[in-house]
């Protein structure tokens, strides 16, 4: 019995990781330039984060790889002209990424959107019970590795709900701003956890 309960999770697993390849695998839409998953997910990334997390080596983080290869990866999409460097409002010496209107363009045409749009047909109720199992099965992993968790405000611990200030980064949170994905996420769940 206990073989049968193993070998269906790692079952699952495997169609996690296949789906998650499929996803990323890249038909061309029309107009998009080749670029690889890496590369993708890096123009993805500075899409969806906020001013805290738009670096290099936030991304490497998200990405799980090392600072280098995040590093070189955001200078190729600088070179094609889908991101830009900007200087950081609160620290002259560090740089912040921005993606720049060909980059927005360039996301038109994410490969991603398949895998979105076969998501979103699902039933709501299969949609709901996927992200909170999804969403657990990575808050774990990420426990597992010492690896940071990426989230939005909503579901944070930093966030004083009452006045949309953020207590790590001592801002105030845009409503835009606690949509988009941050470093310094810090789960509810987790931190109650004792
Ligand atoms: S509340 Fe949390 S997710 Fe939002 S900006 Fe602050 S640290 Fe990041």
């Amino acid at each position: 019995m206990k073989e049968q309960v193993d070998s269906k999770i790692t079952d699952l697993a495997d169609l996690i990781v296949q789906l998650a390849r499929l996803g990323q695998s890249t038909a061309h839409g029309t107009g998009a330039l080749p670029l690889t998953i890496a590369q993708w997910t890096a123009l993805r990334y500075f899409a969806r984060a906020n001013r805290f997390s738009r670096t290099p080596s936030a991304f490497s983080d998200f990405h799980a790889t090392t600072r280098g290869t995040a590093s070189q990866t955001v200078k190729s999409l600088v070179a094609l002209g889908l991101l830009t460097r900007q200087t950081h409002e609160r620290d002259g010496r560090s740089t912040v990424i921005e993606v720049t209107e060909a980059g927005h363009t360039q996301l038109r045409n994410d490969p991603l959107g398949d895998l979105r749009n076969i998501l979103g047909s699902l039933p709501e109720a299969t949609q709901r019970d996927l992200t909170v199992a999804l969403s657990q099965a990575i808050a774990d992993m990420a426990q597992k590795r010492s690896a940071p968790i990426f989230g939005t405000c909503g579901d944070c611990d930093h966030l004083d709900r009452a006045s949309s200030y953020c207590h790590c980064t001592q801002s105030l949170l845009t409503p835009a701003e606690m949509q988009a994905i941050c470093v310094d996420f810090q789960p509810v769940k987790l931190s109650n956890r004792g």
